[in-house]
């Protein structure tokens, strides 16, 4: 395997054996018979002279009808340093394509293979570093498998002999695991069943929470469904994060999408009466953080008030506030309309800390990583009994004092 490629790191990766002067070892490929045709396909919608362009070479048809002595083949090669070949059998054709059978097959893999231009295909690109790298240092990359970082995921891509590009897609946990350790699919339909749950069974409201569960395998994908793989997992991850690449994202901000709430949703406009944006600001400290979210948040407050909230370092952008934050928001804005009391109670310095750390670990999610004898934490099990048989009271009211004050007067 190549040395792994994370987001930040991939075009570093491809590009330093370039850069250190080392030739890759690009590996043998034969020229297979689909790729060979779809040259002479698109070689026949041409005019001739208008060359199919390779890295390092161009191909035409010669339209020379051999009367002036020439050969009369029906092709001309094109090197970009060397001699141009003129007058080539389709044979003689097939043998000068399949000695530069990489370049052929990396041509034949995005414009015929994957096709059109879009998101599906900039991604392809991407995870070889196609618009960067040479097609001899993927080649070599490809041949031992180019890794990268997609939210949760891993995703491996490598070449086969003939030239065809296979991936591998799984949990970035189960980096290295032998395949046939992992449970294999090979529909990528399949992974909405695995993007249901965490992996304690419970439900994910959120695709793009960090708690993907792993213990699963795509081996063997092509690039069609590699890329529909990707997209069940993380729903129009790829499509924005190529918005974005284009300039084209449009993101819908924190004002303009509760304005647009109606039905049950439409209380958060309540919230949100353009006397600030603090609220918004604790919002996406709570949802958008990498912690709970690995998109990158793009929306603000609006088009001219920027969050104080750092948007994140996801590899694909977030462009708008999404359903589960909205209805968060609708939660708060009732829960945010009550007015603040007073109330009195008596803690020890260290039950007001034990308090603080008990919210802090579950805002963390950290409970389940406190050892039932640590009594050291203040989110501690035992602890928390503990502080609850001796301040509440039988109604569980915190050191006895009621929430409403005229539940006392009235007993
Ligand atoms: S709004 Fe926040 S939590 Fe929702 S998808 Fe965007 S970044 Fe993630």
């Amino acid at each position: 395997m190549a040395d792994s490629v994370s987001d930040a790191t991939a075009d570093e990766g491809v590009a330093a054996d370039d850069a250190e002067g080392t030739e890759p070892e690009v590996p043998e490929i034969d020229l297979p018979s689909d790729a060979f045709d779809a040259v002479l396909d698109a070689l026949a919608d041409r005019d001739p002279g208008d060359p199919l362009r390779f890295e390092g070479f161009g191909v035409a048809r010669d339209g020379d009808d051999g009367d002036d002595g020439d050969p009369a083949g029906e092709y001309r090669l094109d090197p970009a340093d060397g001699d141009t070949q003129t007058g080539l059998t389709e044979r003689e054709l097939h043998a000068a394509l399949d000695e530069r059978a990489p370049e052929v097959t990396d041509w034949h893999a995005f414009e015929r293979v994957v096709g059109e231009f879009g998101p599906r295909r900039a991604f392809l690109r991407w995870l070889e570093d196609a618009d960067g790298a040479t097609v001899a240092t993927r080649y070599a990359a490809l041949a031992e498998g180019i890794e990268r970082a997609w939210g949760e995921l891993r995703i491996t891509a490598t070449v086969t002999d003939r030239g065809a590009r296979r991936y591998d897609v799984r949990h970035a946990d189960d980096a290295g695991v032998p395949a046939d350790e992992l449970d294999a699919y090979d529909d990528p339909l399949d992974a909405r069943g695995l993007v249901k749950r965490d992996a304690k069974g419970r439900y994910r409201p959120l695709k793009t929470a960090p708690s993907l569960a792993g213990g699963w395998v795509f081996p063997d994908l092509g690039p069609r469904d590699a890329y529909e793989a990707v997209e069940t997992i993380y729903p129009a991850t790829v499509a924005n994060w190529h918005r974005e690449r284009e300039g084209e994202l449009d993101v819908s901000h924190w004002r303009e999408t509760m304005a647009r709430q109606s039905g049950i949703y439409g209380v958060v406009k309540t919230w949100d009466r353009g006397e600030g944006y603090e609220h918004v600001n604790w919002v996406a400290e709570a949802c958008c953080d990498d912690s709970q979210c690995l998109k990158r948040r793009e929306w603000e407050y609006d088009e001219e008030t920027d969050l104080d909230v750092d948007g994140g370092d996801g590899a694909f952008p977030c462009r708008e506030p999404c359903s589960v934050v909205v209805s968060a928001a609708r939660k708060w804005t009732r829960l945010e309309s009550e007015q603040p009391r007073t109330y009195e109670f008596e803690l020890t310095p260290s039950e007001k800390e034990q308090v603080e750390d008990i919210i802090d670990a579950v805002a963390d999610g950290r409970i389940d990583e406190i050892r039932e004898a640590d009594t050291k934490e203040g989110a501690n099990r035992y602890r928390t009994r503990f502080l609850r048989a001796k301040l509440f009271d039988d109604e569980e009211n915190l050191a006895g004092v009621p929430t409403e004050p005229d539940e006392e007067d009235e007993e």
